[in-house]
């Protein structure tokens, strides 16, 4: 048994000093490529935790949070309270769509022309505009996850008739690596952003790119949003996450 437990004001302190020290090191990251100190938005992903601790990060200021799984984010959706802004970062069967869309301010993971599809029925008997970042997968065989790029590249044709569906940028999982061994990924990703750009006539505004072990390198390379999970707990353990 646990005799050393951290009382919830240690662990807001320890929040509160891993927020400041992450915001510190995406300033400096958006400074060396001279961007503006606020450019990336920090979306704190809280699938390791309880929900108390999702809202203490609320109550220190952050207010993107990031799931991956559709009946989570509804559970923490339904108890933190405040001016909460939520990320579905994972992927999204279609069978949940009418549930989490209500919830969520912007979907990363779409990774199927029939999901596109799908959210933009959703849209149109709801009479919302869904907004979404395609989920690419730039790094080869290493990531699981995301549309290959040639599929990416074709998607231009589909949105135009997709009129419910605001497409946003562009979201991308870099293999777990050294840092500076997926700034390739994240390059690719940028300039897929510009095909896709040139092709749909339009500018998309955002890169989710950058997870805690490679989000300055992504930051560096033109991420506007980073999602964070591990580097907001560091000096926490199971027990003060999940409690
Ligand atoms: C878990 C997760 C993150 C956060 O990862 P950390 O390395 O803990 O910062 C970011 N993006 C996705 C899609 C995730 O599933």
């Amino acid at each position: 048994m646990r005799t050393d437990a951290m009382t919830d004001e240690d662990i807001k302190s320890i929040l509160a000093h891993n927020i400041a020290s992450v915001r510190r090191r995406m300033a400096a990251a958006c400074r060396r490529v001279g961007r503006p100190d606020d450019d990336v938005t920090l979306v704190a992903v809280t699938k390791y935790v309880a929900n108390r601790i999702a809202q203490w990060l609320v109550n220190e200021g952050v207010h993107d949070l990031g799931e991956s799984r559709p009946q989570e984010l509804w559970r923490k959706a339904d108890t933190v309270r405040g001016n909460v802004f939520w990320h579905l970062i994972g992927h999204l069967q279609r069978n949940k769509i009418d549930r989490t869309l209500p919830l969520t301010t912007l979907i990363h993971s779409v990774d199927s022309e029939r999901l596109l599809i799908a959210l933009n029925e959703w849209g149109r008997n709801n009479q919302r505009i869904v907004n979404v970042l395609i989920e690419a997968n730039v790094s080869g065989e290493s990531a699981k996850t995301g549309m290959i790029v040639t599929d990416v590249a074709a998607l231009a044709k589909l949105m135009r008739s997709l009129e419910h569906v605001r497409l946003r940028g562009l979201m991308t999982m870099a293999a777990l690596q050294d840092a500076e061994a997926c700034r390739p990924t994240f390059r690719r990703l940028r300039q897929l952003k510009v095909e896709l750009e040139t092709q749909l006539a339009t500018i998309l505004d955002d890169l989710s790119m950058g997870m805690t072990n490679d989000f300055e390198v992504a930051i560096e390379e033109g991420a506007t949003i980073v999602r964070l999970g591990s580097c907001l707990f560091e000096g926490l353990v199971e027990d003060d996450l999940k409690a």
